[in-house]
């Protein structure tokens, strides 16, 4: 494999576009050679996007736990008559919106639980009584799922919500719900998810309608390096024909509190070595993507920074409220505060940036 190794990274470094077969020879590194892959997604990364380590000031307002899926990996969602179940109505939403508006959060997001009432106009309340309170934000919401659900539940296609919740304000949607983009592993880890197909199409749907997202993986559980690379390939591809991705967000698998762990069907989340080749191999693999992005809920800072020197270039959002990696195990993951991100950045060199949600420089 060394030499091999050498002759792909080689060949990266002249731009050449690597195959799945290769993603998957890298991904598979377990020894000193994993440091070659991080420096080389490292070089690159900066000759795409530059040395600053960028960041948005946002805030979650998961509307509601209560959810009619089970998925498998989800330590957060309730079912009725569960302990622990909330709902935010229109006062409460728009308190927390009004609170991020003064905390100069420029982003919200609201992914939330499928409410079994919700239809699209709930998500589009949603979206009217954020933009209401908090005049100028951008609103990254929902996802292929929510919007899936909510067509569903209006008899309207996955089109016409999406124009609706544009209409309503909303700014740029989550890649969520994409977990890994192979039917096979789906079933296992939430078999209620939209499909494979239906996932690439409504982010199709969105682009075209100059709606981003932002695009991601998680992994960890109980899918094969196979179906990593695969859900890579599909994101590369999209992103070929429609350029709507705004980055790649991995999100190692939170494992502690999931019924797919308690199963034993999954295993206990990613290794280190498997977290740095996650950013790495993408920064290399996904070479239409500007923005990869490393997300201290999941990883934990440490780990995060590292991910900053192995391709990564975004550490993602302050987060002022954030629920949903907590109800699955991980902890610290409230609120992380900028001078911290400074403090990780400068250490390795580079400047920490503020960003909006679409990558313009605040
Ligand atoms: S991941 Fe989302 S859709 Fe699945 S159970 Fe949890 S809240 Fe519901």
């Amino acid at each position: 494999m060394e030499n091999q190794l050498q002759t792909i990274l080689d060949d990266i470094k002249t731009g050449q576009r690597m195959s799945e077969e290769e993603a998957l020879g890298l991904l598979r590194v377990r020894d000193r050679q994993v440091w070659e892959i991080a420096a080389v997604a490292d070089e690159v990364r900066e000759r795409r996007v530059g040395n600053a380590v960028t960041y948005v000031r946002n805030q979650n307002i998961n509307v509601t736990n209560l959810c009619v899926n089970t998925c498998g990996f989800c330590g957060f969602s309730k079912k009725p008559g569960d302990d622990g179940i909330y709902f935010h109505d229109k006062s409460e939403i728009q308190k927390k919106a009004s609170l991020a508006k003064k905390r100069e959060v420029t982003e919200i997001c609201t992914v939330s639980g499928l409410h079994p009432d919700f239809n699209a106009k709930s998500y589009c309340d949603v979206y009217r009584w954020i933009h209401e309170a908090a005049p100028g934000i951008h609103l990254h919401a929902s996802n292929p799922m929510e919007v899936a659900y909510a067509a569903k539940k209006t008899h309207m296609s996955t089109h016409e919500v999406l124009v609706a919740m544009k209409e309503a304000g909303l700014g740029s949607m989550c890649g969520t719900a994409a977990e890994i983009l192979v039917d096979s592993v789906r079933e296992k880890i939430c078999a209620q998810k939209v499909s494979t197909d239906e996932w690439v199409r409504i982010i199709k749907e969105a682009h075209a309608l100059g709606i981003p997202t932002t695009a991601t993986i998680m992994y960890g559980h109980c899918e094969s390096d196979e179906d990593r690379v695969r859900h890579l390939s599909i994101l590369r591809e999209i992103q070929d024909e429609t350029h709507g991705f705004t980055e790649l967000v991995p999100l190692s698998f939170i494992h502690m509190n999931t019924p797919l762990y308690r199963a034993g069907i999954a295993r206990a989340g990613a290794t280190g070595r498997e977290d740095l080749l996650m950013v790495a191999v993408s920064r290399l693999f996904l070479d239409n993507f500007k923005n990869i992005q490393v997300s201290w809920v999941k990883e934990g800072i440490k780990m995060a920074q590292l991910g900053l020197i192995a391709g990564a270039n975004d550490l993602g959002g302050t987060m002022f409220e954030e629920s949903i990696s907590k109800g699955a195990g991980a902890i610290n993951t409230d609120y992380l505060d900028p001078a911290e991100m400074q403090r990780v950045a400068e250490d390795i060199g580079r400047t920490l940036k503020r960003r909006t949600t679409l990558y313009e420089t605040l």
